[in-house]
């Protein structure tokens, strides 16, 4: 008989991981607590994958050989208590897929920037012209590639909570971008344990890969010599010190191995601070995979970036608009305000998250000409800029706040939208108040 593997959870990964489950000859059944978007059903109907949607039925479940969880089921919801209770396997979706696979992993974690430097790594891969599939939280979900594509090559963003349930799987490069407190609400609120989810990019490494992180993470720092790591350490940082694989000296960024070279700083297609440790990221990765040492200078010169991040959207009437709507926390809002190069017009508020906005107050102070703020709930932000004695306006849809900044900014001004907050308030998600923010711009 078939071994039965069941996949909770019916988004991109799970559906993913039917896909390759049933092709690979297991009985497979896939059960979603909500309703299952109409284009996953298709793809399992097509396939006869059977399915449930609005439940778990245990007597479906608890009959499964292994279980594979998708990244927002939570490691405590009482089906899975009772499913490692009885011994049943509980894995994720690239776990599963990095069985069929001999493709050379390419993964990258860390609270912040993953989005960002799996899509340039990807970007170099391609330019370079290799045979490459964007996986994890972007794209195609690992799974569906490897039963549908034959990559030679995976660029994959792991989050914490793929990472969680990751046991055998080995990353070729293992990319550790930072680490500073997210998500702890699933971690019983102990940093260590998102710590040592993150750690997790480098199990099973051998000496033959590699290992890429910002060497001036604290966190990274305290941690390094408790795991023994094996492969080979590829270490980041903005300041020139003995053994890093990347540094800036002057104006240039300088790459030393395996193959050295430098580029100059303002070639680089992403600017400021955070951007610039993403391009090394990536840029070390390539030169690791071999890639010429040209491609890999262009590629960095010509990425078009990730929308919603720093996203240029337009110049009207002498002023910049930029769309950050995917800063969602104070930490991110403060890369983008350190790297404006110009007075800027801010727009931020929306769902707080307990902010404490003293992180970007001095950049706000030196930086912002006005400040506008778009949620339901502005008192907060009152409470905490009005002293500033620089201009606000209140509001609360998308159309208001630009129009609001069209009339704030000044020739040679720049317009930010990096709202600290989520967007839940007044948006369906961050790429709705994105999106919403360009389309207004464009209407101007
Ligand atoms: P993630 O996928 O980890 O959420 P993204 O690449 O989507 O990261 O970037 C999210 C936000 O975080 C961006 O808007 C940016 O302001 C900020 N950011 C990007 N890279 C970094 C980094 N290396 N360090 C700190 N913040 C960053």
């Amino acid at each position: 008989m078939a071994k039965r593997i069941v996949i909770l959870g019916a988004g991109e990964s799970g559906t993913g991981a039917a896909v390759l489950a049933q092709k690979k000859g297991f009985e497979t059944f896939v059960s979603d607590m909500s309703a299952i978007k109409d284009k996953y059903k298709q793809m399992l109907d097509e396939r006869n994958i059977r399915w449930e949607e609005g439940q778990h039925s245990e007597s479906l479940i608890l009959n499964a050989d292994e279980v594979i969880k998708s990244p927002g089921i939570p490691n405590d919801a009482p089906i899975i208590l009772k499913l490692k209770a009885q011994g049943t396997p509980v894995i994720s979706e690239i776990e599963f897929a990095g069985r069929y696979t001999h493709a050379k992993m390419i993964c990258i974690t860390g609270s912040n920037g993953k989005t960002t430097t799996t899509s340039l790594i990807y970007h170099i891969f391609k330019k370079a012209g290799l045979n490459v599939g964007l996986a994890g939280n972007i794209g195609r979900s690992l799974a569906y590639q490897v039963a549908e594509c034959n990559f030679d090559y995976y660029v994959i963003e792991l989050s914490s909570f793929q990472l969680d349930n990751m046991y055998k799987f080995h990353a070729n490069i293992a990319v550790l971008m930072n680490i500073t407190p997210d998500h702890l609400d699933r971690y019983n609120y102990e940093m260590q344990n998102y710590v040592d989810a993150k750690f997790r990019i480098i199990q099973n490494q051998t000496d033959d890969d590699a290992f890429v992180f910002w060497n001036d993470d604290p966190i990274i720092q305290r941690e390094l010599h408790k795991y023994g790591i094996h492969g080979r350490y590829f270490p980041f940082a903005e300041k020139k010190e003995e053994g890093l694989a990347a540094f800036t000296e002057q104006d240039k960024v300088c790459f030393t191995r395996p193959i050295a070279f430098n580029m100059e700083q303002e070639e680089l297609a992403l600017t400021g601070t955070h951007n610039l440790f993403n391009s090394m990221a990536a840029g070390i990765s390539a030169n690791i995979a071999g890639i010429h040492k040209e491609c890999i200078r262009e590629a960095l010169k010509d990425f078009k970036g990730v929308e919603h991040r720093l996203e240029k959207v337009a110049r009207v009437r002498g002023v910049d608009y930029i769309n950050d709507s995917k800063a969602t926390n104070v930490n991110s809002c403060w890369y983008a305000l350190q790297s404006m190069k110009t007075k800027t017009i801010l727009i931020l508020g929306g769902k707080d998250k307990g902010n404490d906005y003293n992180e970007i107050a001095s950049l706000v102070k030196e930086k912002c000409t006005g400040l506008i703020f778009m949620g339901l709930h502005n008192e907060k932000l009152h409470a905490f800029f009005d002293g500033f004695g620089i201009p606000t306006v209140d509001v609360q849809s998308m159309k208001d706040a630009v129009n609001a900044a069209y009339k704030m900014a000044r020739q040679g001004e720049t317009v930010l939208l990096s709202p600290c907050c989520a967007s839940f308030d007044l948006f369906k998600s961050y790429e709705d108040r994105g999106d919403q923010f360009k389309e207004c711009v464009k209407n101007l």
